[in-house]
């Protein structure tokens, strides 16, 4: 299905008449690379521990609507006021209700592109206009000047650092700057901040601003995007509004046990994420090597758990890893900037193995 039927074109919001089912075309595959997820196992002790909170979990009652445990557990891990944090059905649904208080008919977002694609669709469900200052698309860098003057008259801005799809950070003082030139809401969306230098996180510049939203997640850096939980820090002012807004109900009772006794045993993930930044080198170094070696292949540096590399025919790539390697990344041929595109989660390091292999191999056979 690509498009809604003509009945419901008539019978839909007229904002909606252009939307498109969602599919992300999902395979299975042996090696699945395709959607920034931690491939990790579950350290020992945390398995163990979120095991037993599950087990206790009442399933007949209704979950405490604002997770006050859950949010009292990351008020202390991010040294906050519990009145600072609101917790999500993922970052997602955050985000969605960022664009459903602060947005509307005639308000406007700036987003700074190519980036999480999200924002644009939230946008478009709530009216909300998009403002887009468009990166440099060799560089991925923002163009400060022009963001900061479309920052002046935003209602709404999302920084995303790191960014995805292209893994570059920004500078904390550009959103300082950001947050003072705009009249509106601020969210930085930190979803990859756990692989990226502690000192770049924008954490600390909440207690400057107070239009400012962090946002995070624990399906990245924590491996649970299956739980679905996201989290925002903010002043007690703009968490008033998201409890005004969201679904009462949307964080249910097993996600905030699990999200409880994962956050808890937090320690055993340091070695996780080391590990990753660690394979992240090692792929980009790999692939620097090819392009060396004579092979096309361009790749960007990251801050996060994946790389984006440019290589010619990327859609018939992903075709050929897919087919006959059974492995899984993500094709940005289609989208505006990313022509050639193709972004690659870091795996463990045998899956990471297996990739720069199959990676030689297909362009060194295909032409
Ligand atoms: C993954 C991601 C999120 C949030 O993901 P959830 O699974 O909904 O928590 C938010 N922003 C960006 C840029 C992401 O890549």
């Amino acid at each position: 299905m690509t498009s809604l039927s003509s009945q419901m074109k008539t019978l839909v919001a007229p904002s909606l008449v252009d939307f498109e089912p969602y599919d992300p075309k999902f395979t299975s595959t042996r090696i699945n690379l395709s959607a920034n997820e931690n491939t990790h196992e579950m350290p020992a002790g945390t398995k163990m521990a979120v095991c037993e909170a599950l087990s206790k979990v009442q399933l007949n009652r209704y979950p405490d609507p604002m997770a006050n445990g859950l949010r009292k557990t990351i008020a202390e891990w991010r040294q906050c006021d519990s009145a600072c944090i609101c917790v999500g059905n993922g970052g997602d649904e955050l985000l969605f209700n960022f664009l459903l208080a602060f947005g509307g008919q005639g308000r406007k977002l700036l987003n700074c592109p190519p980036s999480f694609s999200e924002y644009e669709l939230f946008s478009k469900i709530t009216n909300t206009e998009v403002v887009n200052v468009w990166r440099n698309l060799e560089t991925f860098c923002i163009d400060e000047e022009a963001a900061l003057n479309a920052a002046s008259d935003a209602n709404l801005v999302i920084l995303t650092s790191p960014n995805n799809p292209t893994g570059d950070v920004v500078s904390r003082e550009f959103v300082s700057s950001v947050c003072e030139v705009c009249p509106g809401i601020v969210m930085v969306d930190e979803a990859y901040d756990e692989f990226s230098r502690k000192e770049l996180s924008c954490d600390d510049l909440l207690e400057k601003h107070d239009n400012l939203i962090i946002l995070h997640t624990l399906s990245k850096a924590f491996g649970l995007a299956g739980i679905r939980c996201g989290y925002i820090i903010a002043s007690p002012d703009i968490i008033d509004v998201f409890a005004s807004v969201r679904q009462i109900y949307s964080v249910n009772a097993l996600t905030q046990a699990v999200a409880a006794a994962v956050i808890a045993n937090r320690d055993e993930y340091q070695g996780v994420c080391e590990d990753i930044k660690f394979e992240r080198q090692r792929l980009l170094s790999a692939f620097n090597c090819m392009r060396d070696d004579g092979l096309p292949i361009e790749v960007w540096p990251s801050e996060s758990n994946f790389l984006l590399v440019r290589v010619p025919d990327a859609t018939f790539v992903h075709k050929r890893l897919r087919d006959e390697f059974s492995i899984l990344v993500r094709d940005f041929s289609s989208t505006t900037g990313l022509k050639n595109c193709l972004r690659i989660a870091v795996g463990t390091q045998s899956e990471n193995d297996e990739l720069i292999e199959a990676i030689k191999t297909i362009l060194s056979t295909n032409n």
